[in-house]
């Protein structure tokens, strides 16, 4: 079957689907402490999820990452995983995976690496168990540190996802990159992008990451590598510790020319771009047939009006955010 292919020349083989807009944490950055979720009828079911994952895959993505929300606190989660598995055995897919607060990891790592789950994105802001219940609201460090030590037990490989905050955990960062180059972890930092209203100033968060990076470049020695695991992070290799560094900044660097991704939510939206509104209903076509044919059409149609790029601007003139969804309706 003909692969996708955009407007802009670019193969689509990446996708990432929010699975649930539900989490049991309440990050300041991510979400509002009080936040309506979607109702029930309007959310695939696990085998209609399957199908829409299932449709890409024939079309040529290699990469399924499953995302939230809390992908973990979605009930039943392990069915749609074990059936998505069934791609990694023909060899259609090469890389299922999930980025998750690392909660419910206890539970299920294991499982995850039998499946043939690799690696894993844990998220993960700070060492300090004070600042983590601050910045997550709900959160507990100790269930995620219990789930990373599963997860790392289990053999999977993880990367720590962390979000640079200003003024929360801009004195921590060499206490991070030292800790995960101790743990064998990869470590990300992310530049706080604004999506959705959180009754909190983005302007007061946003710490570009090129400040970042000067300051971790006193302390430690960053060594430019080519390594690149098929999303927008650019990685260094830090000498002292041996591990990798990636910087995932839309702020600051628009890394939209070699877009690979498109993203599913968990009602059946489909985004051809984070940062943009445009959008494709695959509900319907799901839903109007038993067979795959309009699901086709839509997702080739829609793969057709992939734009160019998106246009984040944190500033303080502009105090809305520049997509109104929040990061959990499309995941991160
Ligand atoms: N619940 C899972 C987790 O936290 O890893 C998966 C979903 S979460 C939305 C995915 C990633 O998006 C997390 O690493 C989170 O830190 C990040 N994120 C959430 N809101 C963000 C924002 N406004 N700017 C940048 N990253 C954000
Ligand atoms: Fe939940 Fe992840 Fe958003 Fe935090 S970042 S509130 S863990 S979805």
């Amino acid at each position: 079957m003909a692969e996708m292919i955009d407007p802009f020349g670019r193969a689509i083989t990446y996708l990432r689907v929010s699975v649930t807009d539900r989490c049991d944490f309440r990050c300041v950055y991510c979400m509002a402490e009080n936040m309506t979720f979607l109702p029930k009828a309007d959310i695939l079911s696990l085998e209609e999820l399957d199908r829409v994952c299932s449709a890409f895959v024939r079309r040529g993505v290699k990469k399924l990452r499953m995302t939230g929300g809390e992908p973990l606190v979605r009930r039943d989660i392990m069915k749609l995983f074990r059936s998505l598995s069934r791609h990694l055995d023909s060899g259609a897919l090469e890389e299922l995976t999930l980025t998750t607060n690392g909660s419910q990891l206890p539970r299920f790592a294991h499982e995850f690496a039998d499946l043939g789950v690799r690696r894993v994105n844990v998220s993960l802001d700070t060492l300090d168990a004070d600042k983590f219940a601050a910045i997550t609201r709900w959160g507990k460090l100790d269930k995620v540190m219990e789930g990373l030590a599963a997860a790392k037990d289990a053999g999977l490989q993880v990367k720590i996802n962390a979000v640079a905050l200003k003024g929360v955990n801009d004195d921590e960062v060499d206490r991070l990159v030292a800790w995960c180059g101790d743990e064998g972890y990869d470590l990300t930092f992310i530049e706080v992008m604004p999506m959705g209203e959180i009754g909190e100033d983005r302007v007061e968060q946003y710490w570009p990451l090129s400040m970042l990076r000067a300051q971790l470049a006193e302390k430690w020695t960053l060594e430019e590598i080519d390594y690149r695991t098929g999303g927008p992070a650019r990685y260094v290799r830090v000498k002292e510790t041996g591990g990798r560094l990636g910087f995932i900044t839309p702020m600051t660097h628009n890394f939209c020319e070699s877009c690979n991704r498109v993203r599913l939510t968990c009602t059946g939206t489909l985004y051809m771009c984070l940062g943009q509104e445009d959008a494709a209903d695959l509900r319907t076509p799901l839903r109007l047939s038993e067979s795959d044919d309009l699901l086709d059409d839509a997702i080739l149609e829609a793969i057709g009006r992939k734009p160019k790029g998106h246009d984040f601007i944190i500033d303080r003139r502009r105090k809305q955010p520049a997509v109104s969804r929040h990061m959990s309706v499309t995941g991160g």
